[in-house]
């Protein structure tokens, strides 16, 4: 055995950290129902960074876990959660229980992956010390190697509770005369919208839309002189480039009259 031929002071003592009484209760409370964002810290411990590509997925646009409230921050000090990914190895051992200790009470803790729930394909390894929880707390395991992101949504849905605060939503059903109120009913669909996308084009989404709206309500107020009221509201503004949107709209108007 490798560890017959290693000094005893050297030798492998998991040392585990416990929880007092107070601490646990709070944490139980925190893992039923947290009813607020949750800040993540991820702590590598010495994987092979397949699972950082997969929790950087799901946090970024496609999977999007910000929207359950989840964000990683950069510092323990912040962390309701400590995410730890790969096997604990010897080098990271120090670090993953200062990052633990940095954290502050109730906070959650989270062996991701086949390496951080077992040492995974590293386990036997020389400088491996198993996986998380030989050292840590652990409250959650994320299987996998490594898990999808999906995978990782579910396993923070069922550690936060928030699968089961999602199950008591209620739904809306609208009534069958709940209707939209659609603005400038009397001008088209299809010529609304086209007004919208050329005036968002020219000044972007948000300017573009006030200022779509400002020349859909005069061409709504004044139907007998279309034209005239365009030119008195392109005549009577000030800001030049607010004045090429509403001549540029003016004339997308000119050639559905006159293609009409
Ligand atoms: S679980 Fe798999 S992907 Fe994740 S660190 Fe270990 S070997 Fe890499």
């Amino acid at each position: 055995m490798l560890a017959d031929n290693i000094p005893p002071q050297l030798q492998w003592k998991p040392d585990p950290i416990t929880l007092d009484a107070k601490v646990a209760e709070a944490k139980k409370k925190l893992l039923e129902s947290i009813k607020r964002s949750v800040y993540v810290y991820r702590v590598d411990c010495g994987g092979c960074n397949g699972c950082e590509i997969e929790i950087f997925a799901t946090i970024t646009a496609v999977f999007d876990a910000e929207r359950f409230g989840i964000k990683v921050v950069p510092s323990p000090r912040h962390a309701d959660m400590l995410l730890y990914t790969g096997a604990m190895t010897r080098s990271m051992r120090e670090p993953a229980i200062r990052a633990y200790h940095a954290a502050p009470d109730p906070k959650i803790v989270m062996s991701y992956g086949a390496c951080g729930c077992t040492g995974g394909i590293f386990h036997d390894n020389y400088c491996v010390w198993g996986g998380t929880d030989p050292i840590l707390p652990v409250d959650v395991y994320v299987p996998g190697c490594p898990p999808t992101p999906p995978a990782t949504i579910f396993g923070f849905a069922c550690a936060l509770g928030i699968l089961d605060q999602k199950l008591h939503a209620s739904h809306h059903v609208a009534p069958a005369d709940d209707q939209t109120f659609v603005a400038f009913p009397a001008i088209p669909y299809k010529v609304r919208t086209s007004f919208e996308r050329e005036a968002r084009r020219m000044s972007g989404y948000y300017f573009g839309k006030k200022i779509v709206d400002e020349f859909m309500l005069t061409i709504s107020k004044d139907k007998e002189d279309v034209f005239g009221a365009i030119d008195r509201l392109i005549g009577n503004e000030t800001d030049a480039r607010k004045r090429a949107v509403f001549m540029d709209l003016r004339a997308l108007l000119m050639s559905k009259v006159v293609k009409g």
